[in-house]
């Protein structure tokens, strides 16, 4: 029996479910690391984050002696080519939440279906997986805190699934136990993680979390480990709950699909916000009235990273300063950030744009923010 594995956003050994159960079926299985839409609208700095995470994956696979594939083609261009000279019987891969990539699924699932392959698709890009609810998706709760209180008062966490084979540290293991065991910078993350300088100043997860490279549920185990074993307090839990703030966004994507990818966003009627290239370009370059503003779009251009504090800011002053359609500022970070991620991004975008779960526009001052996070203008003279 043959069969491909669809590599998306899984790019890990370690409870990986899709791996372990394509190989437990013994098959001769075929690798297969394709083209996306999102990939082809990014920039540089982020085509070569995932390359590189490709890379160091593909290079694990095949140490073991597995055939990987780097195609250009949309996994579905690819399969429908490659099945004509070499039928296979089965298809594995992991399920996604955004709209496009569930439009790309829908399409790999019908082929499928018309030439009797059989498919494995899993649940496993968060932290609490969706027959694990306690709720049905379409009665998810609208807005954050009612979701969080939900999902902590009934927690149903899927342990761990085991290595197939033993498995070297990956980068994603190696920051999680940096963060963690050896410099216990968690202890105080709930202080720290709005700062815009030091590297432990919040866990720097996300590029990790996002190709799959690490588990949600590993960090959490981890997690629990470290508060069983050292040390428990308001900042461990704050990491959690910033893990809970990622699942409410990726099933928010799941319910309400290409929604959260328009201007009008979840309200009726058209977006107030304008498109004025001019006004936009200068943000994009950090050429705006505001040296705070301006930081941090030179640290995104020049490093494809920005912190969550940054984003809120530069995302508020284009939206509501600046009344620029906010799905311009989402879809260059999309271009720039290599931590992407669209649930994420767009969702954060569309919450801000006060378009999403919540009526209410998050509008910041960027004076006082400036003087609040970056008093002494260390920040701002570094990417000045
Ligand atoms: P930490 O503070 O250490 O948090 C740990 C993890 O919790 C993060 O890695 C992330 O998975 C999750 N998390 C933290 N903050 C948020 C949040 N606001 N919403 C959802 N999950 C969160 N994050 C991305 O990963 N990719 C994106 O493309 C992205 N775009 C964003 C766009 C805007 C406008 C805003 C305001 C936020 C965006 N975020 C995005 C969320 C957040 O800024 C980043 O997850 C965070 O800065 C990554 O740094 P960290 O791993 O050190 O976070």
């Amino acid at each position: 029996m043959k069969a491909i594995y669809w590599l998306r956003t899984d790019l890990r050994i370690l409870d990986n479910e899709a791996l372990v159960e394509c190989l437990k079926a013994n098959h001769e299985t075929i690798f297969v690391f394709p083209q996306t839409k999102s990939l082809k609208r990014a920039g540089t700095i982020r085509k070569k984050f995932v390359e590189d995470c490709f890379f160091s994956f593909k290079t694990e696979l095949e140490e073991r002696g597995f055939t990987v594939l780097r195609t250009d083609l949309f996994f579905g261009d690819f399969i429908s080519t490659y099945f004509l000279s070499n039928p296979f019987d089965a298809l594995y891969f992991t399920q996604e939440f955004a709209w496009e990539e569930r439009e790309e699924e829908r399409l790999v699932q019908q082929f499928c279906h018309e030439n009797q392959i059989a498919l494995h698709s899993f649940d496993q890009g968060t932290l609490i997986q969706q027959k694990d609810l306690p709720f049905k998706l379409e009665e998810m709760p609208f807005l954050f805190t009612d979701f969080r209180k939900k999902i902590e008062s009934h927690l149903k966490i899927k342990p761990l699934v085991p290595t197939p084979f033993a498995y070297k540290e990956n980068e994603g293991l190696s920051r999680l136990d940096h963060y963690l065991w050896k410099t216990h910078a968690i202890e105080t993350y709930k202080e720290t993680r709005n700062g815009m300088i030091r590297f432990d100043d919040s866990s720097k997860l996300s590029p990790w979390l996002n190709l799959g490279i690490l588990s949600a549920r590993t960090v959490f185990s981890e997690l629990k480990r470290y508060e069983t074993q050292v040390r428990e307090n308001e900042s461990t839990y704050w990491l959690f709950f910033e893990l809970l703030w990622r699942d409410y966004l990726k099933f928010f994507s799941l319910k309400f699909g290409r929604k959260i990818f328009l201007p009008s966003g979840l309200r009726q009627g058209v977006s107030p916000n304008q498109n004025n290239p001019e006004i936009f370009h200068s943000w994009c370059e950090g050429k705006t009235s505001d040296a705070f503003i301006n930081a941090n779009m030179n640290e995104l251009n020049s490093t494809g990273w920005m912190s969550n504090r940054g984003r809120q800011n530069v995302a508020s002053y284009l939206i509501h300063d600046l009344g620029v359609n906010w799905t311009w500022g989402a879809g260059y970070f999309e271009e720039k950030l290599f931590d992407y991620d669209p649930d994420l991004n767009w969702g954060n975008w569309l919450y801000l744009s006060g378009r999403g779960s919540d009526p209410r526009a998050r509008k910041f001052n960027t004076l006082t923010q400036a003087k609040t996070y970056d008093p002494e203008g260390e920040y701002q003279r570094l990417w000045s």
